[in-house]
């Protein structure tokens, strides 16, 4: 492959960003909010998981959406399909 990764702006180790999916938790609101398939890049040398501003955004949106949809508890979410998979 020739595509070109983008530097780890955090670590100084020369590590590259890999595109990763990981689950993100959002506990800041009377829902919980996970969220599942989260696309992230993540530096293959120290680990740092770097979310981009619109990803995170999305996240912001998704958390807040569900505060409606349940008044407590935690709501499971995937970040592609937007559905939602389990609530209690
Ligand atoms: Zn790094």
């Amino acid at each position: 492959m020739n595509e070109k990764r983008p530097q780890c702006a955090v670590c100084n180790l020369g590590g590259h960003l890999v595109d990763e999916l990981i689950t993100e938790t959002d506990d800041t609101r009377a829902v919980i909010v996970v969220v599942r398939q989260v696309p992230t890049q993540v530096c293959d040398r120290c680990g740092t998981t770097t979310l981009t501003d619109e990803v995170a955004e999305e996240l912001a949106r998704l958390a807040d959406a569900q505060q409606g949809n349940a008044v407590s508890g935690t709501v499971v979410v995937d970040f592609d399909q937007r559905q939602i998979a389990a609530a209690g």
